[in-house]
């Protein structure tokens, strides 16, 4: 018999568990409200226990997770959701509990370095060393590999809270991140469209100017990103993307202020290979979620 893996993708919305081996082989998933930690932890623990019984007993788990998280095996602290604004969930020991129920080696790290992993194994970026992966949604995150490895260093990468240029005259509104106001996150997430426009970004039209502004605060954070970590991909995905019509727009975008500087083929003529969605859509999580507890 095959062994099988546990997946969780931890968002701050929902907690999708899943079952499996690859994408071709994907058994049970199930989805849950994310509400407090307790509540949502038994949830998940029952859904895992249930499969066992079942006859679907995991050999390892892997979580990808909301953040901010702890992901320093050494540290005290790690598996702990640390500095979240989410009520209830401020120093939150996720890992713990899923070890002591479930008996298994639990493998750890940010939902956007684990969707990288999923990218990398099954996705878009199959044999890249150095890629990141965004998820723009809710909030932003942004994470991937360096050099092969997941990217860690102090904490973890924290792309979502990089300064952007802000022309307050072109776009008032002042930004909805609680810790800083209009960085990347306050004014491009999912809850900034809908507080700029006074319309949740899927009621939006493509051609409503919301997505050009969009598509150029995206843009400055890219190339920020291709400037400082040079990737050999950028993976964009989470609920803002579902608005295919900001890809062309991105991508145009990105030419522009790079102006022809970094010299690479993959920018001047196959940007369209370049800038793209999760192959995996958006199970890109859960997925790399079961590739990590493959790894453990
Ligand atoms: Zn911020």
């Amino acid at each position: 018999m095959n062994k099988l893996f546990g997946g969780i993708e931890a968002g701050g919305t929902k907690f999708v568990c899943a079952i499996g081996t690859s994408p071709d082989d994907l058994r049970e998933v199930a989805r849950f409200p994310t509400t407090t930690p307790e509540q949502t932890f038994a949830q998940v623990i029952k859904y895992f226990q249930k499969q066992a019984a079942a006859g679907n007993a995991i050999q390892s788990l892997g979580i990808a997770s909301f953040g901010p998280v702890d992901v320093h095996p050494e540290s005290e602290t790690f598996g702990y959701i640390t500095s979240t604004p989410k009520p209830g969930w401020r120093n939150a020991d996720f890992v713990g509990p899923m070890k002591a129920a479930l008996q298994v080696p639990v493998a750890f790290d940010t939902d956007v370095n684990v969707a990288a992993m999923g990218e990398q194994t099954w996705g878009a970026a199959q044999g890249l060393e150095t890629f990141i992966y965004l998820t723009i949604g809710t909030g932003i995150g942004g994470g991937g590999f360096m050099n092969g490895k997941m990217m860690h260093g102090l904490l973890h990468p924290e792309m979502g809270h990089i300064r952007i240029p802000h022309d307050l005259k072109k776009d008032p509104y002042p930004g909805c991140c609680p810790f800083h106001g209009d960085c990347f996150e306050g004014l491009a997430s999912g809850p900034a469209i809908q507080a700029r426009w006074n319309m949740a970004g899927n009621k939006l039209p493509a051609d409503h100017p919301a997505w050009l502004l969009e598509a150029e605060y995206l843009a400055y954070a890219l190339v920020n990103y291709i400037c400082t970590m040079s990737p050999q991909k950028i993976i964009l995905g989470g609920g803002v993307m579902d608005q295919e019509s900001l890809f062309p727009l991105i991508r145009l975008k990105v030419k522009t202020l790079l102006n022809d500087y970094v010299d690479a083929e993959a920018i001047r003529s196959q940007i369209d290979q370049y800038i793209v969605p999760p192959a995996l859509g958006n199970q890109a999580g859960v997925l790399g979620a079961i590739a990590l507890a493959k790894q453990i």
